[in-house]
């Protein structure tokens, strides 16, 4: 392994994972391959054991593919890493991995929209008990604990209001009860938050967001600690076959060399925004857990080396406002999904939370004026003006 443990996280995000190649090549090769070819029926026999190292076929495991679940491993501070097709496969496989019928299972109400929407409407038809509860009030996320539960899970902060859960006090109260804990941790990445640090067992991403960084790729990745757990996911992971694709995870190892960069780049331009937006005549509250008043801003900054580059704020003109807003922004691009370099605005409402029951987004905070901005890396002068001039149309 050519990175160092001891190595900072942008050294990491540029070398962890990858091995020397035997031409030189400075960038990891793509085994654009399904299979691989055994020496001799010995060779596929121990292979097929799990006797001897080596590769099968793609859906198993593939080199490129294993220098992306290298990096992230390394970057979370986890052991293992298991890519996905997409951040909802992901998140489909752990819960597909880790629970049967009649048990039971704690996810937060704010979470991305697809995740309670599959839970809801599929997990729900094979006798699963779940319960969406709001993981930043303690006493809840204690009380609503059975000793049928299997697994937590949690994204903080959340989506789209940035409420902030307790990451440590979470995992306390999870083991305690025998349960895993699993944190979605698609909004801040490693470069801002690393769940395992805090108790986390098993943290998700959907890397379509920061980690690619370039709104041009779909993926997702489980990071796991324990052996004994990896093993049981992977097999989960390769009986399910939502795998990656080797180019796939190639674009993603490309963009994750600018992960520090990126990251940094658009928190800054989330806190200048964020402060401007604090003090627009047109803006009624701003959720960011970098300004003070906010009520996860200790907590925040406890358990991240930053408040992140998402910021969402309510408009006083309520639901017409928002409409106003996403129509008269000209470099914000109007589009759901978050982390890339450009800024995107959206309108949780009527976009990414529309598949919620609407009393069930009021319980999580999102009324119809809130919008979301997910900070890109353009120059913040240019991101100011052009909100205020659509501002000016609300
Ligand atoms: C986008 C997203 C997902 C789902 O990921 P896909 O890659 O779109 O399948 C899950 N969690 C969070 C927090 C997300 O933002």
């Amino acid at each position: 392994m050519s990175h160092d443990d001891k190595h900072g996280l942008g050294t990491k995000a540029i070398h962890a994972g990858q091995p020397p190649d035997i031409h030189g090549a400075a960038a990891p090769p793509i085994y654009q391959t399904s299979t691989f070819s055994f020496e001799n029926a010995a060779q596929g026999a121990r292979r097929f054991l799990g006797e001897e190292p080596g590769y099968i076929y793609t859906r198993l495991s593939n080199p490129t593919i294993d220098m992306l679940e290298d990096n992230i491993a390394a970057l979370e501070g986890g052991k293992h890493g298991l890519t996905f097709s997409s951040g909802m496969a992901a998140t489909n496989a752990l819960i597909f991995g880790l629970l049967g019928a009649g048990e039971h299972f704690i996810c937060g109400d704010t979470v991305y929209g697809t995740t309670r929407t599959v839970v809801e409407n599929y997990w729900s038809r094979f006798d699963l008990g779940f319960d969406f509860i709001n993981t930043a009030d303690l006493d809840q996320v204690e009380s609503t604990f059975k000793p049928n539960t299997r697994l937590l899970f949690l994204e903080t902060p959340a989506n789209p209001t940035l409420r902030v859960s307790d990451i440590a006090a979470c995992a306390e109260i999870a083991h305690r009860h025998g349960a895993l804990f699993c944190v979605d941790n698609t909004f801040m990445s490693p470069i801002l938050q690393r769940p395992m640090e805090h108790g986390a067992d098993i943290v998700l991403h959907s890397m379509t967001k920061f980690i690619n960084g370039h709104s041009d790729v779909v993926a997702g990745i489980v990071v796991t600690r324990d052996q004994e757990l990896h093993d049981k996911l992977w097999k989960v992971h390769y009986n399910l076959g939502a795998n990656m694709d080797p180019h796939q995870a190639w674009l993603v190892l490309r963009g994750v060399k600018t992960l520090k960069l990126r990251v940094l780049a658009s928190q800054a331009n989330a806190i200048e925004l964020a402060k401007h937006l604090e003090g627009h005549s047109a803006v009624d509250k701003v959720f960011y857990p970098g300004l003070e008043d906010n009520p996860g801003y200790e907590v925040q900054k406890r358990q991240t080396d930053g408040p992140g580059g998402l910021i969402s704020f309510e408009l006083k003109g309520g639901y017409s406002a928002g409409q106003a807003l996403m129509d008269n922004v000209k470099l914000m691009t109007l589009a759901v999904s978050l982390g890339g370099v450009e800024t995107l605005i959206q309108h949780p409402a009527s976009m990414t939370h529309s598949g919620y029951a609407p009393e069930d987004r009021l319980e999580a905070g999102i009324t119809d004026g809130l919008v979301r901005i997910s900070t890109g890396c353009e120059d913040v002068e240019d991101l100011i003006a052009d909100i205020d001039h659509a501002l000016s149309k609300c």
